[in-house]
């Protein structure tokens, strides 16, 4: 398959300074972004070219190596000098969710939570990183409003108990690969148009750990890793909302054979509350009044996330205008104070009239005959 050229992807000219492939990235990033397009792949694959691309053009090195010999120069395998992903691995998703949060934040409160499990010390290389994971994790907008600790339940691969993760069967040891000679890399020959080059690559017989388990642990086969679960707290502070999410570092899948582990991404989901709507931090509520109320003015209490406030309706409000109270919406995630609350007042038609009901409409419709507007798109006067 061949690879799109990166400054097409970016839709950049191959003179962009730094700051233009950074904002050319960061546009196509939000666009593409797995979060705003879920269940989309073709969005996933963008999200994951356009990554590529940014990884590539804002390293100084990469691009360097790029421009002078193309996709070749920053291939996976070893390339030239290590330039590329790292371990002959596929630039997946979560390196692409990754990158983006390394220079854009995770919506700006990454890592609130950082667990000291695993994550960090020595990646050695070779050795099999676990998978990243995501957990979707749903709240009210009560628990929005004020930020919560929530217990989450991950099923995940964790180490084997038996061979502590090691993948040869107690008592027994991993060989040395004979390839590699432990190495876990191998010298490679590879003739181009450009020349011969010396690559340095994965050695296929052992995958790069250097080691070879002649005898595997019965009860994870090899792998080191079984499955499990495990159950942890997470942190969740006011004024999210849906697709921000928190990493738990090194939480994820174990790594295989001693691998260091992945991470979790906790995606916040926000629960469709029944009294508000949620605009950015402000959260409109719609309140029903009788029209005598708005003819004649009339205090109400109004539900809130922070508790019943109440608010006077003046005289001669029309049904539909909004009123602001301030400072009783969503917390703002970045910084302090918070959003307001917005009510909305709507005339509630009385149903099913008594007859005394009914002679007083009758009576009003006479004597306000003649006072509605003609129609209109500024009836209310704007
Ligand atoms: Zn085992
Ligand atoms: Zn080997």
């Amino acid at each position: 398959m061949t690879k799109p050229d990166y400054y097409e992807v970016l839709g950049v000219d191959r003179e962009a300074s730094d700051d233009e492939i950074k904002r050319a990235y960061r546009k196509l990033a939000v666009k593409y972004h797995p979060d705003k397009n879920p269940d989309n792949s073709e969005a996933e694959e963008k999200f994951k070219e356009v990554t590529e691309a940014y990884e590539v053009l804002r390293d100084p090195e990469k691009r360097r190596l790029y421009d002078q010999y193309g996709h070749a120069g920053i291939s996976g395998e070893g390339g030239f000098g290590g330039g590329g992903f790292g371990m002959g691995h596929e630039f997946d998703l979560s390196d692409a969710l990754r990158a983006f949060m390394r220079d854009f934040g995770g919506f700006g409160f990454d890592d609130v939570f950082s667990s000291g499990g695993g994550g960090g010390g020595q990646a050695r290389k070779g050795r099999h990183k676990g998978h990243d994971l995501q957990v979707k994790v749903k709240l009210t907008l009560e628990e929005i409003a004020e930020g919560v600790t929530k217990t989450i339940k991950i099923k995940k691969l964790v180490r084997c108990s038996r061979c502590g993760g090691s993948g040869a069967r107690p008592g027994s040891q991993p060989r040395t690969c004979p390839e590699c000679g432990g190495q876990g890399r191998i010298r490679r020959v590879q003739r181009t148009l450009l020349g011969q080059f010396v690559n340095v690559v994965t050695c296929p017989a052992c995958h790069g750990e250097g080691k070879i388990i002649a005898d595997p642990c019965p009860d994870c086969r090899g792998t080191g890793v079984v499955r499990g679960e495990e159950t942890v707290k997470v942190k969740i502070p006011a004024g999210v909302s849906s697709g921000n999410y928190i990493t738990l570092k090194g939480q994820g899948d174990a790594g295989e054979r001693g691998g260091p582990a992945g991470d979790v991404f906790v995606v916040v989901e926000e629960k469709e509350s029944d009294l508000f709507e949620r605009h950015g931090d402000d959260l409109l509520i719609t309140l029903p009044v009788l029209p005598s109320d708005l003819a004649l003015g009339t205090k109400v209490e109004v539900p809130t996330v922070t508790g019943r406030v109440s608010m006077k309706i003046p005289a001669g409000t029309h049904s539909h205008k909004i009123f602001r109270i301030p400072n009783r919406g969503i917390p703002h995630l970045h910084g302090p104070g918070r959003g307001d609350q917005l009510v909305r007042v709507v005339a509630w038609t009385p149903q099913n009239l008594s007859p005394e009901e009914k002679e007083h409409f009758e009576r009003l419709r006479e004597l306000e005959a003649g006072k509605v507007p003609p129609p209109g798109r500024k009836i209310y006067g704007g």
